[in-house]
């Protein structure tokens, strides 16, 4: 059996596919958006996150309790040394304060699904089931595919969040055990995707292009960016393109916002930050109206 490292599992989704549904966020992408919310899923190893806001003035805790000397503390603030820390958590066990965390665990599948079958008379009542994001799923496929057996087994509802950034065989192998894809389309210009995500978008479109000729449903999700993706010839182009792929009939609009800001804080990766803003209200009503002309389903929000 696989093991895979996830760094979160959230309970009561209701954003994330239908009914009432348990979200596993995978650990690692191939992409590196730079609006990104959720950074502690990018690096596909786990990672110490230290929240300095929490640390109380007149404690070292942790500072003593790091077995590889990986922590100091001058004045107020803690530094950790990543190059020494080998993640034993030691130090996230002596803070009291609960300023350390490290995202990532190593899981199996059947570890993951005990976790999730605890709600199961909640999908039952709602129609909903599991939702598997990330980071990116198809990234740790052989835990990705072992954990789709184990859904599969209670017969689950099984959501596949995804960048579209895999190879299409990859797909393949999972797609059978997969009800509902919901497929994240950035911006259509390749240089400009190339320039915000780290990765071209042609592998992402042809992948979207042949779930869709092999009949898998999918949902589109776009992040708005104001000044990044926004642009009405981005909206235009994107329909256009969406307007071949017969079966794909429903969009979510997702605007930025800026719930992962101090995450970067914590990774110590602020300097990653950037001060992306959501489009206008009114530039929000406009794509969506361009949407609904071309005869999508569209949600704001998600
Ligand atoms: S144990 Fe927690 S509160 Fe104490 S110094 Fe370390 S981070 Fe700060
Ligand atoms: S995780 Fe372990 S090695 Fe790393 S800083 Fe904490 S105590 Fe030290």
């Amino acid at each position: 059996m696989a093991k895979g490292i996830i760094f979160d599992i959230k309970r009561y989704a209701v954003h994330d596919g239908p009914g009432i549904r348990t979200t596993v966020f995978f650990k690692g992408c191939p992409l590196n958006c730079q609006w990104c919310h959720n950074p502690e899923g990018i690096e596909p190893m786990p990672e110490i996150l230290l929240n300095q806001n929490r640390c109380a003035i007149d404690c070292r805790a942790c500072v003593s309790e790091c077995p590889q000397s990986a922590i100091s503390k001058i004045g107020t603030t803690v530094y950790i040394d990543r190059g020494k820390c080998d993640l034993c958590g030691d130090c996230v066990e002596s803070c009291v304060y609960e300023a350390l965390l490290i995202a990532g665990e190593k899981v199996q599948a059947q570890d993951v699904f005990a976790e999730v079958e605890k709600d199961l008379v909640f999908y039952d009542e709602s129609n909903g089931g599991v939702t598997l994001s990330g980071g990116e799923p198809m990234l740790q496929l052989d835990f990705l595919d072992n954990l789709l057996d184990e859904l599969r087994s209670r017969s689950m509802h099984v959501t596949l969040d995804t960048s579209g950034y895999a190879p299409f065989e990859d797909f393949e192998r999972v797609s059978d055990r997969v009800d509902l894809f919901l497929y994240d389309l950035k911006m259509m210009d390749e240089i400009k995707h190339e320039e915000y995500t780290g990765v071209s978008n042609a592998i992402i479109l042809q992948n979207l292009k042949e779930l869709v000729s092999a009949k898998k449903p999918v949902e589109i999700r776009i992040p708005l960016v104001c000044d990044v993706n926004d642009d009405e010839s981005n909206i235009r182009e994107t329909v256009h393109y969406l307007n071949d792929l017969e079966t794909v009939r429903s969009v979510s609009l997702l605007p930025y916002h800026k719930g992962g800001c101090e995450k970067y804080i914590r990774l110590r990766k602020g300097e990653r930050l950037k001060n992306f803003k959501p489009p206008s209200k009114d530039r929000i009503i406009q794509i969506k109206k361009t949407f609904l002309e071309a005869g999508f389903k569209v949600r704001v929000g998600g």
